[in-house]
């Protein structure tokens, strides 16, 4: 069977380590039809915008796609194409497993964290005024009017959102596959000291899932400290759940836990729609130089296959994948830091030998 897959190849170093997980995906033995799709700078570039419908269109169709990273300009310009597809999608769980791979620059073993992150409202409602604007006004009149609080003018907003609906489906979907992959704990992140009615809600509508599954430890952490401890003792957590930002933050600092960027996946989520996507952005300084780690983008292929069913293809590029690590010959310069340039390999370089090593496993 050849399975239909969208292929974003996004911006920056984006079609890079696209290419190279492509290659590696195929070298499985696994047969795809790739659909060729544009968003973010790329597709503004051909199109005029940065998220064509037909992203959308060829997703549905699919039901699957591969996502490279694409830029999204910082404080003015177009929108967060991955916000918008995630939420037109409504992709509503972002799957962020950091695992620790022999030989990666790391001071931690043994880490296995997955972090579920809620993917659709938080601070990315996208309900934003901009100073100075009459909405802005209106809004101060009516925090002043309905509360009292007295907020200075010259401010903007953005606007947190945290639903019943949503906080329980993304805390049934951690607990959900805590039991289907046989973890053991699932922890909520929040803030719901400070923020009650919001991180509050999250963390009451967490309890009470929780109850549904007697077979699986359920604690909570307040955001900061939860930074801090996964610093000091990663080991210490296994499911990790949390509304969108803390998830995003704290996706990345276990990230850093397990080798960095480069080697950390991610997958978003619905109920019958999925993107596989490295947690990586498009690092533009690296764009077009061949230097960039494509692991966390394979291991985001590894996951896909997973998704497919494929299990064996999937078991055995991981391994590849592992193994490449553990000789550590063929890496990227962000695993071997503090060694001269001359000492490691480019993206694709990274794919040959993957391929190599399925090989081999192959012929084992
Ligand atoms: P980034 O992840 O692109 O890069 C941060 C740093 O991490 C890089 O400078 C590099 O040192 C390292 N790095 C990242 N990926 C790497 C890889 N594959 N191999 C080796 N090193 C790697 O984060 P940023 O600089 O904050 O964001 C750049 C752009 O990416 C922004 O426009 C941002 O909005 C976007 N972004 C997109 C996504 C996505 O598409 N899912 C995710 C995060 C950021």
């Amino acid at each position: 069977m050849t399975y239909q897959v969208t292929l974003i190849p996004g911006d920056g170093i984006g079609p890079e380590v696209t290419e190279a997980t492509k290659r590696v995906l195929e070298a499985t033995g696994v047969s795809f039809h790739w659909d060729l799709a544009y968003a973010g700078g790329s597709a503004k570039d051909r199109f005029g915008t940065p998220l064509p419908d037909y992203v959308f269109e060829s997703i549905r169709k699919n039901k699957v796609a591969l996502k490279g990273p694409v830029t999204t300009p910082v404080g003015s310009g177009f929108r967060s194409v991955n916000v918008a597809l995630r939420k037109g999608l409504d992709l509503y769980a972002c799957l962020r497993p950091c695992k620790t791979y022999p030989g990666v620059p790391s001071p931690f073993k043994d880490v296995d964290i997955v972090v579920v992150r809620e993917n659709t409202e938080d601070l990315y409602s996208g309900i934003e005024f901009e100073e100075g604007t009459p909405e802005a006004v209106r809004l101060i009149e009516l925090i002043s009017k309905t509360t009292g609080n007295t907020v200075r003018e010259d401010s903007g907003f953005s606007i947190k959102v945290i639903s019943v609906t949503c906080s329980r489906r993304i805390v049934r979907f951690a607990f959900d596959y805590a039991r289907a992959h046989q973890r053991k704990k699932v922890t909520a992140v929040h803030k719901a000291n400070i923020m009650k009615f919001s991180d509050g809600l999250f963390l009451a509508v967490a309890g009470e899932v929780a109850k549904e599954y007697p077979d699986i430890e359920f604690e909570n952490r307040i955001v900061d400290n939860m930074a801090m401890q996964l610093v000091r003792n990663p080991q210490q957590f296994d499911i990790v759940v949390a509304p969108n930002l803390y998830g995003d933050i704290l996706s990345d600092l276990c990230a850093g836990l397990v080798g960095g960027l480069g080697v950390a996946p991610g997958a978003n989520l619905g109920d019958d729609l999925a993107t596989f996507e490295p947690t990586h952005g498009s690092a533009p300084k690296y764009a077009g130089q061949n230097k960039a780690n494509p692991m966390a983008m394979m291991l985001s292929g590894v996951m896909m296959l997973h998704h497919l069913r494929e299990m064996q293809a999937a078991n055995r590029l991981e391994n590849a994948i592992a193994e490449v690590i553990a000789e550590g010959k063929n890496v990227t310069y962000d695993m071997k830091p503090n060694i001269p340039d001359t000492q490691v390999v480019g993206t694709s370089q990274v794919a040959d030998a993957v391929i190599e090593k399925l090989k081999e496993l192959k012929n084992a």
